[in-house]
């Protein structure tokens, strides 16, 4: 199986971004299947929405689930323990890794280690974030995803767009030319012939195998079991038949028991896909014991800190309760315009441009631009099943970046509070706007700004007459 790493005709991954993210930007406004595919995207989840809060109160049952977020997260430290302590009991290994190297290093060590050949993955963000197939192939592994979007990813050696739904960006009739590319042969048109196209030649894999990496969503303190949420089925067999398990998780993701843990679990499909439950929920207490009939004989659980444990107590704490829903995605104007592989990062949306300079420094020069990528509309906040105020931790985020946006704009906003503390300089201001929009408009309208204004006027006109008559 080819790497991710290779750069696909067109395509865009993070290890290999090029240009500014301006420039990503406007590739992906030329592109008017993208835009298609995840307008429509978008339109279906908001349509679930409405469903899900019309039919069970889904947004009554927010306000429980970013109280519990928050009080997890004060918690951290004490569940992180007791975490560590029930896998132990219950027979699994723990590691907890301060970086994506140490991580990385722990489980390639591993797999040399039981003399691993092929590992088949699920779909996990964590595992993206720290480059974990980069690591795992430099050692000569043969990696293998096992979802279905991320499967057609690794054929197409793209990144994720969407957190859910990975391959979002593509339609049937590209996925049918990267199917038909692998296997040389003839692959249906349809969507279920495509399905078990997909399934049969996953199935091989699955079986080759010999250590399954997952994700995961929640892990429950009280009884040390890591919650796995799926669609397809694919992370069934990824935890339970190949002889070694690892789950790789970030260290924000434990809550406190079950009660908590079937709240969140009732919440994230709602807010993800619009629907009250996902296919499968999967539950797993350490490897197989004796007398089971199957299941992992090794578990390992290797929690990431990756630059979370500073944010407690920041003025960014709240952006940890994140459950990795994706709403905030679909929700955003801007997401919804140039998807999720423009950022330049594993997380996109509005969490990623919040998360990703936290996570990486915000002088870092794929991620200092990242907190402009949002109309700050609200529309994420309004989303988010966990109550995170995603539009001020923007401001926030904005306020910290060393982008040269946050420099003009410093700028122009000192000079704009320079002209207007003086009673003088402020009439002179207006009437010199009122006389430059008469000179510039045209049958009651400007069309064109110069200058800064150019880019405002390229979408909307501006009345010529200030204030405008009504
Ligand atoms: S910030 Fe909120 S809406 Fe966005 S992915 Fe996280 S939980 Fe979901």
């Amino acid at each position: 199986m080819s790497s991710r790493r290779r750069r696909a005709p067109g395509g865009v991954t993070y290890d290999d971004v090029t240009g500014t993210l301006r420039e990503r930007t406007l590739t992906a406004l030329r592109d008017p299947g993208l835009a298609a595919n995840l307008r429509s995207a978008g339109t279906a989840w908001a349509e679930q929405r409405e469903v899900m809060d019309r039919d069970y109160g889904f947004n009554e049952m927010r306000d429980r689930a970013r109280d519990i977020r928050r009080a997890n997260i004060r918690a951290l430290p004490a569940l992180l323990t007791q975490l560590q302590h029930r896998v132990r009991e219950n027979g699994g290994t723990v590691v907890r890794a301060a970086d994506a190297a140490e991580a990385c290093r722990y489980i390639v060590g591993l797999a040399r280690a039981r003399g691993v050949g092929m590992v088949a993955k699920s779909k996990s963000m964590a595992t993206e974030e720290i480059k974990l197939n980069d690591a795992l192939e430099d050692a000569g592994l043969e990696v293998v995803e096992t979802d279905l979007g991320e499967w057609i990813l690794q054929l197409a050696h793209e990144h994720p767009t969407h957190i859910i739904a990975p391959a979002i960006h593509l339609n049937k009739e590209e996925v049918a030319a990267l199917f038909r590319a692998e296997s040389n042969g003839d692959v249906p048109d349809d969507r279920e012939g495509l399905v078990a196209h997909a399934r049969m030649r996953l199935r091989e894999k699955f079986a080759q195998a010999e250590m399954g990496i997952s994700g995961v969503n929640l892990a429950v303190a009280a009884t040390g079991t890591v919650c796995i949420v799926e669609n397809e089925g694919n992370i069934r067999l990824v935890t339970s038949q190949p002889r070694i398990h690892v789950a790789v998780m970030g260290m924000e993701r434990v809550v406190a028991d079950w009660d908590e843990a079937a709240h969140i679990l009732q919440v994230l499909p709602m807010a993800a896909i619009g629907y009250d439950a996902a296919n499968y929920v999967n539950l797993i207490s350490g490897p197989r014991r004796e007398g089971e009939a199957d299941g992992p004989e090794e578990f390992h659980l290797v929690i990431v800190d990756g630059g979370r444990g500073a944010l407690r107590g920041s003025e960014f704490e709240e952006a940890l309760s994140c459950i990795r829903c994706g709403a905030c995605l679909y929700s955003c104007p801007m997401w919804r315009n140039v998807g999720g592989q423009t950022y330049g990062s594993p997380y996109s949306g509005p969490i990623g441009a919040v998360i990703t300079p936290l996570l990486e420094g915000p002088s870092s020069p794929g991620s200092r631009d990242l907190p402009f990528m949002s109309s700050v509309c609200g529309a994420c906040g309004d989303a988010c099943p966990v109550g995170i105020p995603l539009q001020d931790l923007l401001v926030k985020a904005r306020a910290r970046s060393r982008s040269p946006a946050t420099t003009k704009a410093g700028w122009a906003f000192r000079l704009w509070s320079l002209l207007w503390r003086r009673g003088l300089t402020y009439r002179l201001t207006i009437v010199g706007w009122r006389l430059g929009l008469r000179i510039r408009g045209r049958g009651g309208w400007v069309h064109r700004l110069p200058g800064p204004g150019r880019a405002w006027t390229s979408v909307r006109d501006l009345p010529s007459r200030w204030p405008p008559r009504r």
